[in-house]
């Protein structure tokens, strides 16, 4: 069983501020710890359940925090950015039986985590047929491209529950709660245990029922918060401009919004 795992930060147990999730403040030491801690959980989970091969993606910022030295030897990390359109998911493909997201945080426009964003914090808001989207709606997208099923989240449980209404059995671990700008959460122990335990049930659950049905089109919607940032990227081919912030783009295949999202953003 090869199992996928998508590594971000801001949904990490603990996680409060920016500073703490950005390489060049002070905080940031200690938070990428936690993120690290978080992920080897998953992947300890993982191996407890038959995984026989892991490959991480570290899927914030940099795409270089992990640290490397607390890696379990039986796992394959994934650093920076290609530039492919699979982004966050950056080394998928139909060979993986699952796919699984530690640190994850609610979309651009909520209120459950103060770390809220949609990919680059110029968007308010980033719709797929209609839906207001996170990160993980576009990635679990990008996974069901390959028919590979999302069936774990840790992240706020804002993110949590979001990840429940798009894939109904999906497992996840809720590692804090947002008031305004402050945060209730697990203790960074307490969140790797529930990972290491939910991930490992995860798998050994029915991995086909978190496989989400790809609809026949799609329609984006990029809402940014500065038109500005919208007139840079409606030369995109095929986009439209209806509005002074809003971009709109459709098309049949869902790699085809990968790409307008990454080269819009
Ligand atoms: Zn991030």
């Amino acid at each position: 069983m090869k199992v996928f795992i998508s590594a971000d930060i801001e949904g990490t147990a603990g996680i409060t501020a920016w500073d703490e999730a950005r390489k060049t403040h002070e905080e940031y030491a200690e938070f990428r710890e936690y993120m690290t801690n978080e992920l080897v959980a998953a992947c300890e989970g993982a191996k407890a359940a038959g995984a026989t091969e892991i490959v991480v993606k570290d899927a914030h910022s940099s795409a270089r925090n992990l640290i490397l030295s607390e890696l379990p030897d039986y796992v394959r990390i994934i650093r920076g950015w290609s530039g492919h359109p699979d982004l966050m998911m950056f080394g998928i493909d139909s060979s993986f039986s699952a796919a699984l997201y530690t640190g994850y945080h609610n979309k651009a426009g909520t209120d459950s985590n103060p770390l809220a964003h949609t990919l680059t914090g110029t968007i308010s808001r980033l719709l797929i047929n209609g839906e207001v989207a996170s990160e993980y709606t576009l990635n679990a997208l990008c996974a069901a491209r390959y028919g590979v099923p999302s069936v774990f989240l840790s992240g706020d449980a804002g993110m949590c529950q979001e990840a429940r209404d798009m894939i109904p059995q999906i497992s996840t671990v809720a590692t804090s709660e947002g008031f305004g700008p402050a945060t209730s959460s697990l203790s960074p122990k307490g969140s790797v245990k529930a990972i290491r335990q939910g991930v490992e049930a995860a798998l050994a659950g029915n991995l086909s029922a978190c496989l989400p049905k790809l609809a026949e089109r799609f329609e984006l919607i990029v809402e940014f918060t500065n038109p500005v940032e919208a007139y840079r990227a409606s030369w995109y081919p095929g986009i439209e401009h209806p509005a002074p912030r809003t971009l709109r783009f459709q098309a049949d295949n869902f790699f085809e919004i990968q790409r307008a999202v990454r080269f819009i953003m």
